[in-house]
Order: C-alpha cells, then structure tokens, then sequence
C-alpha cells in the first residue's frame, strides 16, 4: 500500500475520521488523506432490515480507485448487512483497493450501555485495519490477538490487538508492531 485514502460517508462524524488519519498511518506504514467525496447511501437502504446493502456501497468506492495507486476505505455510521449475514462491521475486496467499515455497532450505546468515545474509536481503528488487511490479501487468522482474527461481536474486538501478528505481518513483508 503507497497512499490511504479515508472517505467519511453518510452521517459519520468527523472525529472519527480524524482519529483514523492519524492512527492508520502509524499502523499499516502509509501517508493517509481524507477525500470528501459525494458516495449516495439512499439507493442502498433497505426499508425492512434498516440497514445499508455493504457490498453496493462498497462498489460505490471503486470508480474513485480507478487509475490511482491509492488504497480506500470508506468509514461510515449507518448499519450495514449483506444478504446472507444479520449484520457486517466492514467489507472488503480480498487483494483489492477498496474497503469499508460501519461504527454502528461499535458503540457501546449499541448495546445498551454508555457511550465511551475511546473505546468507540479504537474499535473503528481495528476494524479499519481489518479491512485494508484484506485489500492487502490477508484472509483470517487463528491468533486470537491478531487484528485479522474474524470477529463476530465487539467482544472479539476488544480481545483483538489492533496491529497484525508476526505471522501476518511476515506475509505482508513489513516490520511487525507486535
Ligand atoms: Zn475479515
Ligand atoms: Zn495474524
């Protein structure tokens, strides 16, 4: 990855997106800007599941790929889901440039509880690094630490560092952060 490019989308806020411009860079290695950028999340609402479809918005990010040697990740706040799933926290193209991730369900207002702003954002940040994981051609790994464990629930989040194991990050051919 040579450049990162953050697009906030829909309703998320601006804090967030801050936050990640300047821990994204620390952890994956790669200068990051944020792109303001027009990607339509209406068309992509479904009305039963009061959510978003994530693979169409996800292909609502590659056009501004296209011709670029940038990475993206589109970070929203509106729940996502694709058909088969009850929900997704992000989204990604395996070996691809484009990403996306959701803080809905990072909250811990979520759940019922209350909100706590830091936890909230070091759960967009592993997330994040989640998904440009998989662009980087990262599947899923069985260390349950490493950021690329597949999680199911916050709770893995937070059992979950937010840098690649040593494995992982032999794979991408980078320094481990471990
Ligand atoms: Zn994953
Ligand atoms: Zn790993």
């Amino acid at each position: 990855m040579q450049n990162l490019v953050l697009i906030p989308i829909g309703a998320m806020t601006r804090n967030v997106a801050d936050f990640l411009s300047l821990s994204l860079p620390e952890i994956l290695n790669v200068p990051c800007r944020i792109m303001e950028e027009a990607v339509a999340l209406e068309p992509f609402y479904n009305s039963d599941r009061k959510q978003y479809h994530s693979t169409e918005i996800l292909r609502q990010l590659l056009p501004f790929a296209k011709g670029k040697k940038h990475h993206i990740i589109g970070v929203m706040d509106e729940d996502l889901y694709i058909p088969i799933l009850t929900f997704v926290f992000g989204e990604a193209q395996l070996g691809g440039r484009c990403a996306l991730m959701s803080g809905h369900r990072l909250h811990q207002e979520f759940y019922g509880l209350p909100e706590d702003e830091s936890l909230y954002l070091h759960r967009c940040e592993k997330e994040a690094v989640h998904e440009l994981g998989h662009t980087l051609g990262l599947k899923h790994c069985q260390n349950f630490e490493c950021v690329m464990r597949y999680s199911n629930s916050v709770a893995d989040i937070d059992i979950k560092r937010n840098v690649f194991c040593p494995g992982c990050s032999e794979v991408l051919g980078i320094p481990s952060l471990w």
